[in-house]
């Protein structure tokens, strides 16, 4: 028996003792091709983008451990890693090309390098089946291409849905250019994983300069933002059955949902802008309808039982954002609380089954 067999039996007997798997939704991957790009952007003189030089600038660049040891785990699809699950209790991770993925680059390089990480993320999913599963990169700069990658990357890879890291060039996904995409997605029964960006150039300038632009706030602000325009744009009413899973817990907007329906709902009565037309539903219905959101990053009770408590039980589910937020005692201390077992197994399992389409374990 090889070394890989016997953690994969491991993982699933501890499973099976503790009556659900875990698996984690949002966890970050990079190929080393993909840096080796990053690292000729970077060394430009005129920043492209603004918060791709103050991200990958600080993690390509710094000597810090956190740094170094983040660019090091990303670059991980093997033993280091699921050894990595194993000393944190996680025993299904799915995979993304970590932000802004391949949306930073010109339109062909960002089409041959998602194809070839999907390729790579498939080649790691294979040797691992009982402890990868993938979403597919795709290059929005080119949306009808986009759409075959998506397809290629769920019928010939078996990879469960896409990754999208929000802006690509300050452009956002209610713009009805992108909708190929989304239609790919609808026909194929997979969601769309709305990750965040830094944010573009037209948003960071005071996020920047206090040094909010990343995961401490900026990242919400851009994401929940791109959200919350997908839902005002009308993406849901003209792909009803679209599924769309968030990181962060919503990116905040579980919490707005009160005001965001008032306000939706006045200011389309208005007639303050000729372009925000009445939907269909309120806001929060296509939340509770077509959103899912997950953990990451947000390891943290009284937050998670809210969105359960509003958005329902079946739509929150866990994820770590590995590496960024490696915690290897995250999901123990999460599971001192009150929750029954059967509403831990729909967080850490089910939900995640059924969303992103991964099978249930075999016994
Ligand atoms: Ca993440």
């Amino acid at each position: 028996m090889s070394i890989d067999r016997e953690t994969e039996t491991g993982s699933n007997a501890m499973a099976a003792a503790r009556g659900y798997r875990r698996i984690a939704t949002e966890e970050a991957f990079a190929t080393a091709e993909m840096f080796e790009l990053y690292r000729k952007l970077l060394a430009q003189g005129e920043p492209l983008d603004r918060g791709f030089h103050s991200l990958w600038g600080f993690y390509l660049g710094s000597p810090s451990d956190r740094a170094r040891r983040i660019i090091e785990r990303l670059q991980h699809l093997d033993e280091q890693r699921i050894s990595d699950m194993d000393a944190s209790g996680i025993d299904v991770q799915v995979l993304s090309l970590t932000s802004p993925g391949v949306q930073i680059f010109d339109p062909a390089t960002a089409v041959s390098i998602a194809r070839s990480s999907n390729d790579q993320l498939a080649a790691a999913i294979r040797k691992h089946p009982e402890r990868f599963a993938g979403l597919a990169a795709v290059a929005p700069q080119r949306p009808a291409e986009a759409a075959k990658e998506l397809e290629r990357g769920v019928r010939q890879l078996g990879l469960r849905g896409m990754i999208l890291n929000s802006h690509t060039h300050g452009e956002y996904f209610d713009d009805p250019k992108f909708w190929d995409i989304f239609a790919a997605a609808e026909a194929l029964d997979v969601p769309v994983y709305l990750h965040p960006n830094s944010p573009s150039n037209e948003l960071i300038g005071p996020l920047l300069q206090r040094g909010l632009d990343g995961a401490i706030y900026g990242f919400g602000v851009e994401t929940g933002m791109h959200l919350l325009a997908l839902i005002t744009s009308g993406v849901f009413d003209r792909f009803p059955k679209l599924k769309v899973v968030v990181g962060h817990l919503g990116e905040a907007l579980p919490f707005w949902l009160f005001r965001i329906d008032y306000m939706h709902r006045a200011t389309v009565a208005s007639g303050r802008y000729a372009f925000l037309k009445p939907l269909q539903r309120c806001p929060s219905e296509y939340l509770r309808a077509n959103v899912f959101v997950t953990s990451s990053g947000m390891a943290w009770a009284p937050a998670i039982r809210f969105c359960q408590e509003v958005l329902g039980i079946d739509r929150v589910l866990y994820a770590m954002d590995y590496p960024y937020q490696f915690v290897t005692e995250e999901v123990v201390e999460m599971e001192h609380g009150p929750d029954s077992i059967e509403k831990r197994r729909m967080f850490y399992q089910t939900n995640a089954e059924r969303v992103f389409g991964i099978a249930p374990p075999a016994n």
